[in-house]
């Protein structure tokens, strides 16, 4: 063996182990939020602490500094195969990031978030603020240091949207959000205008037996594969991929709102997709995953509303929904297909329609900036967000509950995660689009419920690659352009027009 070679062999093995730690806490995490003891949280949370420390130390080793110094040389690097080259180049931008955070800084964060979190469950259910505020006050603190240490250009926000969707940043956003907004704000004033469709069928009650089994159906229908992956309940609905063979989904059951838990399953099963189709030779390595946040969701939002909420997928499954579902058997598919994609204003993101989505997550954005640039104190968050509600959507949260309480994300520390949301629907647009093109019996396909050469088509374009692609290498590859919004506004034109008769 060369020494090269030796080099190359001891990064590899190290990178293995990293894997092995975080496929661990993978498990951990699935395990918490899926029916783990809650009295046992505490100590699991320190459990996750000391695992993610000591993943964090190998990662930030000085041996490991020293491999990727040596693997960087240009005479070495020029030698290494594609996949290895790009391993050695996210790893090292990792590297260089995280060896900025002082070790024991960082294993006090991650139990503070993992506490964060379970206080943050329980806060929702109390309807109170003021128990998860000490905790979320501290996280924000955290990330505000993380920025200092890192660094950072024009936004200190920049620093964060980074980590999530790599290369993007505030002047970006703002650009593409506003373009969103200016095309999106008269769509929705226009669809409010029109007589909103029957939807009081949608909550008539299905039992909760039944809703696993459809998801089941559905998953299964849509190529996701039970052999590599399993079904489970959870309060706030993820997928987690802890390798191609083991990519796990999550719902939530709601006796008298069916649709939750079927497009929450279809969400979830697009991200599952993405993870259990990465190529094989990735497994072991930092590139066995999605590539960014936003290309993550991209897939979600194609299977969950481009395909999910599609009429041609309806008139594929509508039969088998009522047999399966028989509370629905006098309710007629257009019927169903118009409830379905019913567009207004509401309170709760998740359940959030296509049309009025990117708004809530302009109102997390703008947040997110000024609690990171210290213009706004968690102490007023509640308000804020509840006067950015009745701005944007024109209505205010009765309660925290169903306001700044909602989502997962701020407990975690995932400040910049939430703009990938809509990136994602911009993204899933421009690829629809180009697969289309080149699938020209792109409809046939989902009216006969055959996803085969659809994924075949996202696989060869997005899946397979997994972080071997950066995100513009992702969209240039699939779209043969840059990410443009104008995709999904035409798009969302289109559907709303039709369905609202506008
Ligand atoms: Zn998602």
């Amino acid at each position: 063996m060369s020494a090269a070679e030796q080099t190359l062999h001891e990064y590899l093995e190290l990178m293995k182990k990293m894997k092995a730690y975080e496929e661990a806490l993978g498990v951990l995490y699935w395990d918490m939020r899926t029916g783990a003891p809650r009295k046992g949280l505490e100590q699991r949370s320190e459990a996750v602490g000391v695992l993610s420390s000591e993943l964090f130390r190998l990662g930030t080793s000085e041996r490991m500094g020293e491999l990727l110094a040596a693997l960087s040389e240009p005479s070495v690097f020029a030698g290494l195969s594609r996949i290895h080259q790009r391993s050695v180049e996210e790893n090292k931008k990792e590297y260089e990031r995280s060896v900025k955070i002082p070790p024991e800084m960082y294993q006090k964060y991650v139990v503070l978030t993992s506490q964060a979190e379970a206080v943050w469950e329980e806060a929702k259910g109390n309807n109170d603020f003021a128990m998860f505020r000490p905790y979320l006050e501290q996280v924000v603190d955290y990330t505000k240091q993380f920025v200092e240490l890192w660094g950072y250009q024009e936004n200190k926000y920049d620093t964060l949207l980074d980590s999530f969707e790599p290369g993007m940043t505030v002047g970006q956003l703002d650009k593409v959000f506003g373009e969103l907004r200016d095309r999106l704000v008269p769509l929705v004033a226009a669809v409010a205008e029109k007589k909103p469709p029957n939807t009081s069928f949608l909550s008539r009650k299905v039992p909760k037996e039944r809703q696993k089994a459809l998801s089941e159906y559905i998953l299964k229908e849509i190529g996701y594969d039970f052999q590599a992956g399993r079904l489970d309940a959870t309060v706030h609905p993820f997928a987690t991929g802890l390798n191609p063979g083991d990519v796990r989904v999550t719902t939530r059951y709601i006796e008298d709102d069916f649709k939750n838990s079927l497009f929450s399953t279809i969400h979830e099963g697009g991200h599952a997709l993405y993870e259990q189709n990465i190529s094989p030779e990735l497994i072991g390595t930092n590139l066995c995953t999605g590539t960014s946040m936003g290309i993550h969701e991209s897939q979600s939002r194609l299977w969950e509303n481009m395909i999910g909420r599609s009429r041609e997928f309806w008139e594929r499954y509508y039969g088998d929904f009522q047999r399966m579902i028989p509370e629905f058997s006098d309710i007629s598919l257009d019927e169903f297909y118009v409830a379905i994609n019913e567009a207004k204003a509401s309170l709760i993101r998740t359940e959030a329609d296509e049309l009025t989505y990117n708004l809530h997550i302009m109102i997390r954005y703008e947040l997110e900036k000024l609690l990171i640039n210290d213009q706004l104190k968690v102490a007023d968050l509640p308000e804020a967000w509840n006067e950015k509600y009745k701005d944007y959507l024109g209505i205010v949260p009765p309660n925290d509950q169903l306001g700044v309480l909602q989502d997962v994300h701020w407990s975690g520390g995932g400040f910049g995660y939430f703009p990938s949301y809509a990136l994602g629907n911009m993204y899933a647009a421009q690829m629809m689009h180009a697969m289309k093109q080149a699938i020209p019996s792109f409809d046939e396909h989902v009216r006969s419920g055959s996803f085969g050469p659809i994924r075949e088509w996202l696989t060869e374009k997005i899946y397979k690659h997994g972080r071997v692609l950066t995100p513009s290498e992702v969209i240039r590859n699939t779209a043969g352009a840059e990410l443009d919004p104008s995709f999904l506004t035409d798009y969302l034109q289109r559907k709303f027009s039709e369905i609202y008769k506008l």
